[in-house]
């Protein structure tokens, strides 16, 4: 039995007034014990952010594949521990449009991140005209088979299904669509780790919020949920956390 995940994703929002949101998600999180809540916030929040959460998990949104050396301001995974931080996002789908990521860097990412101690959220997902030509089961698959780490086990790692015309925009995929990603992904998963597959979370990205949390996490497959902006205050992702119960 997976356990729900409801994991928020800050973006680039995020200052030491926003820390207040932090300490009270972190209180719905501590009330609401059968649900696992984590918050991901800018790598500049991290420190003061995993002061205010007390035991709820902190993340990056990212991390560099190295250990250390020539990378102008990036960010090592060993950073990311000594900053406070206990997973990282690694291919999110805003990384793979604007920094030009690909599912082989997702990877490197996810192992750099497993070799410093952090547990992973690796996110796929189509793009809408990936969708619109029938391909986004075969593009999910693909990404997956591309990016999943090595040693893959639930026990730190987590995918994200992220629809990519999904995320910010309000509109969500039909659930027999999510359903049926979710089911792919998990064959997926069997195929290339076996028995480790049932362990691994799947969880739904885009345009989640309190309305729409409870029909989604209902979902076959469905063990959480990656939310955006109704992530950013205790008033609209307490509701989620609470659907996930
Ligand atoms: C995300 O950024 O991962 C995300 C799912 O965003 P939103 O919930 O805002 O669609």
């Amino acid at each position: 039995m997976r356990r729900k995940l409801v994991a928020g994703n800050w973006k680039m929002h995020g200052l030491n007034a926003q820390l207040g949101e932090v300490e009270a998600i972190a209180a719905a999180a501590a009330a609401t014990p059968q649900v696992d809540v984590a918050l991901c916030v800018p790598f500049t929040l991290i420190t003061r952010a995993a002061a205010a959460a007390g035991a709820m998990p902190i993340g990056a949104q990212d991390v560099h594949e190295a250990e250390s050396g020539a990378h102008t301001g990036c960010v090592s995974g060993a950073m990311l521990r000594e900053a406070g931080a206990t997973l990282a996002i690694v291919g999110h789908s805003e990384r793979r449009a604007d920094q030009h990521e690909t599912s082989h860097d997702a990877w490197a990412k996810a192992m750099a991140a497993r070799r410093a101690g952090l547990g992973v959220i690796l996110c796929c997902g189509e793009t809408e005209a990936e969708r619109d030509a029938g391909r986004a089961e075969r593009i999910v698959q693909s990404q997956i088979e591309k990016s999943l780490p090595d040693g893959a086990s639930g026990d730190w790692l987590t995918i994200a299904y992220e629809p990519r015309w999904a995320i910010g925009t309000g509109r969500t995929p039909t659930l027999e669509d999510i359903a049926a990603i979710h089911a792919i992904a998990r064959a997926k998963l069997r195929h290339m780790v076996g028995e480790a597959a049932e362990t691994i979370r799947i969880l739904y990205g885009g345009s989640v919020t309190g309305a729409n949390a409870a029909e989604i996490l209902a979902v076959d497959n469905v063990d959480g949920a990656l939310v955006g902006g109704a992530s950013l205050t205790a008033a609209k992702f307490v509701p989620i956390i609470a659907a996930a119960a």
